[in-house]
């Protein structure tokens, strides 16, 4: 098989041309050739197609071998070119060459033709192939290169003598150098002082991978060395990658840095920390961390600490609260809530509790921050006693005592109790300020304050509503008689002097008692009903206590059904009169009786005035009611005289109501005429308040009573406030002292010093004075030590059934030298 082989010939001979192809054909070639003997030929020729080889021969008529050249050359083409002439001389040849010729081949030794041919075809395919390879390495080279010096590293080779022959990479940058600075110099040489860089070097040379770093410069690389291998598989040069570290670097060093501060962070910080897992259902693990404030928050060492779970750091009624927070934690990452911790030592520490969620290897790690709020608790709980308490006394105050008292009626009504509501107000406080001035005066109430809450019990609830006004609450009432009993012992407590400034002083004090749920419903109610009670307690005489009494509370219907049956009462002949004894003290004789009414309820039993008075007087029923009871208690005089029995005065009481009304003095006269009673025998009694109710008015119409020749007494005199003109205006006979001084007049010096002064005045006024209430032999002889002229009590007796009363009147009549008190 014959090799094809394009030939295109330079030649004007013919014969010259068929020559070389002979030659050529003999190396087993198949020709195919052009003869061309102008450039304008060789230019169509190279047009047509691709040559394998060009003859040339060196002068033609219209061409030579070296215009073919150029022409050649100008196209850019590389094709073996053998010059094929006759004899042109060594320098002629050598010039050719010079310019790109092959070989040149004498015509006359055409023999070496094919031999050229053949090599030359040999050489020019080897130098394509170089220069293929040479290209494509040049691309990849290229290509590796863009690669390389985008890439934040250097690429680097060594020959075995450590010079370097590429240095490639951005890495250059970060040094300041390019590539041409260093290619070609020996590393031994750049850096002679840095066995940091020559020592893995020359392990590398020597065969050795490995992976070094050196900073040079200020910026840091890490160099992989890759040893390369001759083709005799020894050592042949090194391949280096270094990698730009120095940010690396930067952030672990950033990152210790960090990591240092924040444990200077964590150990200081003012807040205890504790670091801690949860389980999947949200409770927690033991402590993973804490910080030195935390351990000595909690008076724990580190490493005890460490061993405990957050829940035993947690106070016993805070437990639930924590491990629902640590639910909710789970759920939404972070949450901030209160509670109290309690630290080895048994201090409790009121935190507030800020908790972070983390995910730490699939592990809910949390991060609590407990910060020590017991300066704000304490602050809170300071606000809370200043709006709650009295600051004078330290008691609570009257919203405290509301909310107390609304919570105790909740209880109440759910357990169905009773509970007990007591008002207590000084007697006269206003004097002690007035005459003592104010220091005093709060002195007084803290030791009040402090006397009262001594008396009480535990559960009960004292409180200070304002000015000398107390209330105490009894949360759980067994028995009515308790509340009364207590009221009492604070009455009771309040006894003895108080000793203040070198004074000594004597307070007296006086009790409202409401009871729910008789009495009231709710706080409003019993607050009222207790102070109304308080005011009745007042009225009544100071220092005693009241219970509020049930009818005036009825409602509206209940005051229907009241009004009826004290309507009826009347006709039913329901009503009684007792009569009590006023003894003559100097005498030691009966001097006079008291007709007090009394209601013998069909139900209720015998009902006492307090009860049904009020209401007889809101509804005007007092005035028949008072009409009978004067004219009973003037036929039961009359009747006694009409008996024998020494006739005695009768006092009888009048209501405002009664005194107001015009025909006052008509329904006297007429009590007077039907019993036929004389007038003397008559004395009614008015209260201080009913006396002052409309000066003027009050003062004719006791004038014209007194005209009628009937005694007038003021009753419970001491309670009101009578002015001593307005007393000497009155046409009195008569000052009953109210029984209230009277009680405490052996033990309470001002009560003794009022009595004496009531006495001393009325004896100035020319009145005949009685006091009332007398209990005991000493008021008794206390009373008669100040020539006090009547008294009346149950010492002498009680208030008597009109029977009973005649016993008394018997045993006078029959022993007219004995004394009624023994
Ligand atoms: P009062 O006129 O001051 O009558 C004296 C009251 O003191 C009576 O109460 C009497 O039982 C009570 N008393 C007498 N001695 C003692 C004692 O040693 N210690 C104590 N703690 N109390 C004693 P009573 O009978 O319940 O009457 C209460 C008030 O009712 C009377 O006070 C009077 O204001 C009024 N009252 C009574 N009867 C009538 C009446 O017929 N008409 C009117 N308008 N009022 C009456
Ligand atoms: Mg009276
Ligand atoms: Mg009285």
């Amino acid at each position: 098989m014959r090799t094809p082989l394009a030939v295109l010939i330079l030649e004007d001979s013919e014969e010259d041309m068929l020559l070389m192809l002979r030659e050529i054909t003999r190396g087993g070639y198949e020709p195919t050739a052009r003869r061309v003997d102008t450039p304008e030929d060789m230019g169509r020729a190279m047009d047509e197609r691709p040559w394998d080889i060009i003859l040339a021969d060196y002068t033609m008529p219209r061409f030579s071998a070296p215009a073919g050249l150029a022409l050649m050359k100008a196209r850019g083409l590389d094709v073996p070119f053998l010059i094929v002439a006759g004899s042109i001389g060594e320098d002629l040849a050598a010039g050719l060459m010079r310019a790109g010729a092959h070989d040149y081949i004498s015509k006359n030794q055409l023999a070496r033709l094919l031999p050229a041919v053949e090599r030359e075809l040999r050489e020019f395919r080897e130098r394509r192939h170089r220069r293929e390879t040479e290209e494509a390495l040049d691309s990849a080279m290229s290509r590796l290169k863009t690669v390389v010096s985008n890439a934040p590293i250097i690429l680097f080779a060594l020959d075995p003598a450590g010079v370097i022959t590429l240095s490639e990479g951005r890495g250059l940058d970060a040094l300041n150098l390019r590539s041409a600075d260093v290619v070609g110099r020996s590393v031994f040489d750049l850096y002679p002082d840095r066995p940091d860089i020559l020592n893995p070097i020359r392990q590398a040379l020597a065969g050795e991978t490995l992976t070094a770093s050196a900073t040079l410069d200020g910026v840091a690389f890490e160099t992989r060395y890759t040893p390369l291998t001759g083709a005799d598989g020894r050592p042949n040069g090194v391949i280096g990658v270094a990698t730009d570290i120095t940010e690396r670097v930067k952030a672990e060093e950033a990152l210790q840095e960090s990591e240092k501060k924040f444990r200077g962070l964590f150990h200081s910080a003012t807040d205890a920390i504790f670091v801690f897992e949860l389980d999947a259902a949200g409770a927690p693990r033991p402590l993973v961390d804490v910080n030195d404030i935390a351990c000595r928050r909690l008076a724990c060492g580190r490493d005890e600490l460490l061993r405990l779970s957050p829940l035993d750091l947690v106070s016993k009624e805070d437990a639930q609260v924590f491990l629902n927070n640590m639910r909710v934690l789970l759920s939404w990452g972070d949450i901030t809530f209160e509670l109290t911790l309690t630290a080895r030592n048994g201090a409790r520490l009121p935190v507030e509790m800020s908790a972070h969620a983390f995910d730490v290897n699939n592990t809910k790690t949390i991060w609590a921050i407990a910060r020590d709020i017991s300066e704000r608790k304490q602050a809170e709980e300071t606000i809370r006693r200043q709006a709650y308490h009295d600051a004078l006394t330290g008691l609570p105050n009257r919203m405290l005592f509301k909310e107390r008292l609304n919570q105790s009626i909740l209880q109440a009504r759910r357990a169905d109790h009773r509970l007990g509501l007591l008002f207590l107000d000084l007697d006269r406080f206003k004097n002690v300020n007035e005459t003592l001035g104010h220091i005093v005066g709060d002195q007084l109430l803290q030791a009040v304050a402090e006397r009262l809450a001594g008396s009480l019990k535990p559960d009960h609830i004292l409180a200070r509503l304002g000015g000398d006004e107390f209330t105490i609450l009894l949360p759980r009432l067994a028995r009515v008689e308790e509340a009364v009993k207590i009221a009492q012992k604070l009455l009771g407590a309040l006894k003895a002097p108080v000793s203040l400034g070198g004074h000594e002083l004597h307070v007296n004090a006086s009790v409202g008692i409401a009871l729910f749920p008789s009495d009231g419903e709710d706080a409003e109610m019993l607050l009222r009903n207790a102070d109304t009670a308080l005011y009745r307690a007042k009225e009544k005489g100071r220092n005693t206590y009241q219970l509020y009494a049930p009818l005036m509370n009825a409602t509206a219907f209940e005051r229907l059904v009241m009004e009826n049956s004290l309507r009826h009462a009347l006709r039913r002949n329901e009503f009684t009169v007792h009569f009590q004894p006023l003894l003559d003290i100097a005498s030691g004789r009966v001097s006079g009786m008291e007709a007090l009414l009394r209601w013998k309820h069909p139900e209720l039993g015998l009902v006492y005035p307090e009860e049904f008075i009020p209401i007889a007087e809101e509804t005007g029923l007092i005035v028949p009611i008072g009409e009978w009871a004067l004219r009973t208690a003037c036929a039961q005089n009359k009747a006694w005289q009409d008996k024998g029995y020494a006739p005695l005065v009768m006092s009888v009481n009048l209501s405002a109501r009664q005194v107001q009304r015009d025909d006052v003095g008509e329904t006297v006269a007429r009590a007077l005429r039907e019993t036929d009673l004389d007038p003397r025998y008559l004395e009614l009694e008015i209260t201080e308040s009913v006396a002052m109710q409309n000066d003027e008015r009050t003062i004719g119409v006791l004038k014209s009573l007194r005209d009628k020749g009937v005694q007038i007494a003021m009753d419970d005199f001491g309670t009101g406030y009578s002015s001593l003109s307005y007393l000497k205006k009155l046409p009195l006979h008569t000052l009953k002292i109210d029984q209230s001084f009277v009680r405490d007049l052996t033990t309470d010096p001002n009560d003794a010093a009022i009595a004496t002064t009531v006495i001393a005045l009325g004896h100035n006024l020319n009145l005949t004075v009685t006091a009332e209430g007398v209990e005991n032999r000493e008021q008794l002889e206390f009373l008669r030590r100040q020539h006090c002229d009547k008294a009346q009590g149950y010492l002498l007796a009680q208030p008597l059934a009109a029977e009973e009363f005649e016993e008394i009147l018997k045993h006078e009549k029959e022993h007219p030298e004995t004394s009624l008190v023994p």
